[in-house]
């Protein structure tokens, strides 16, 4: 293996490029992969556009993707060169206190289990680095696409996540605030849970269309008023009994709130990536006293959530390729897949770049 590599980085606020690094080391307990394929991430919009985690220089982007083990540590035993991997885009530590708590993407510190592209060099280069191996990697099953692959690293996780935080259950009427990738896996999550109206908040055709087949039955778009009167107006005056929030921004939380019954949670997996505060409405949080619950989160990571999450892709219960939109052969693709990433055209919902 050669000493140094390309990877695709963030140079700065708002300027990302192609550099020169060397190839990671790989520890005892690690892996070193090369990706088969890699997705672009709104995330990675946030980060480099809007500086959402801070100034960073010269860190190598990327938080999605699969690949090809090329190296494993000493003490690796369930992994080999030559492995085809599942890659979570969150590698908690897992001996570490804040994973025996229950909470291992924030292991070693508030966000920290989420390392690619915040912590250390991401997933868009020729090689990178996969701390904790046997804990974090899982084999890609056999007949799924690496374009699929690539979507177990963080759309279905994330979208799962909100179902879970927002605890939805049988018969639930379950508003979705965002049908991105993201959104659009709550959606599917929350009809695998057995909710009985799925109202979306979303505009882009092909995200629409998508929802459709993942089980939405209501649309509402946040252009045409504000969503809670829609909301309401659609459900008699009651609301709902969960929101999982997956797009918007700090103000979705005020419209979450007015839109749900009393007693009804909120599970938000949105990334903020700008303003200083959320507000609450008083008045319709019950002056304080109305039992509606904000819970809201990083993605679990991890080996077992990729072989959970994946064997529904392998069964046949999920069908995560209505996600794919855009597949692009070749690394000189990826600035071009930022882009459309950042500029969100009416066909997008994923792009992919193979590297091949
Ligand atoms: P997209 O930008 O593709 O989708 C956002 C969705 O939100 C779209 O449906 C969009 O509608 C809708 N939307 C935009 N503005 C508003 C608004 N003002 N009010 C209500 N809805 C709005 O994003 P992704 O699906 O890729 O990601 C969703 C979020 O999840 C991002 O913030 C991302 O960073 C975050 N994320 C969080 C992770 C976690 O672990 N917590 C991991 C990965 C991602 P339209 O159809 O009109 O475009
Ligand atoms: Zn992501």
């Amino acid at each position: 293996m050669a000493n140094m590599m390309k990877g695709f980085a963030m140079l700065g606020i708002g300027k990302v490029g192609w550099i020169e690094k060397e190839v990671p080391k790989c520890g005892p307990l690690d892996a070193i992969v090369k990706p088969l394929a890699i997705a672009i991430c709104t995330s990675d919009v946030h980060t480099v556009y809007e500086g959402a985690l801070g100034e960073r220089t010269d860190m190598i982007l990327g938080h999605e993707g699969c690949g090809e083990i090329v190296e494993v540590g000493s003490e690796v035993k369930d992994f080999k060169v030559g492995d085809r991997v599942l890659v979570p885009a969150i590698t908690p530590d897992w001996n570490s206190l804040e994973a025996q708590a229950g909470y291992s993407m924030h292991s070693g510190g508030m966000l920290a289990g989420w390392k690619f592209s915040n912590f250390k060099d991401g997933v868009f280069a020729e090689y990178f680095h996969v701390n904790d191996a046997d804990g974090n990697l899982a084999l890609i099953p056999d007949g799924m696409s690496v374009e699929e692959a690539c979507i177990l690293s963080d759309m279905v996780p994330t979208g799962f996540h909100s179902v879970e935080l927002a605890d939805v259950q049988f018969g639930d009427t379950v508003l979705v605030i965002g049908i991105g990738a993201v959104g659009l896996m709550a959606v599917a999550g929350a009809n695998l849970r057995g909710a009985s109206r799925i109202i979306c908040v979303g505009t882009r055709p092909v995200s629409v269309e998508a929802a459709k087949g993942y089980g939405a039955t209501d649309f509402i778009s946040y252009k045409e008023g504000t969503i809670e009167e829609q909301v309401l107006a659609m459900t008699g005056g009651k609301g709902v009994d969960r929101v999982c929030i997956a797009g918007g921004n700090v103000n979705t939380f005020e419209s979450a709130i007015k839109s749900l019954k009393p007693g009804g949670r909120i599970g938000s997996v949105n990334y903020l990536g700008s303003g200083d505060y959320v507000n609450i409405p008083r008045v319709e949080w019950g002056c304080g006293m109305s039992h509606k619950q904000i819970m809201s989160g990083l993605m679990p990571g991890g080996r077992l959530r990729m072989e959970k999450l994946s064997s529904l892709v392998a069964s046949g219960r999920l069908d995560v390729k209505p996600e794919i939109t855009h597949v692009f052969h070749g690394w000189e693709h990826t600035a071009e897949a930022l882009e459309l990433m950042r500029d969100k055209p009416k066909d997008l919902i994923k792009p992919i770049v193979i590297p091949d």
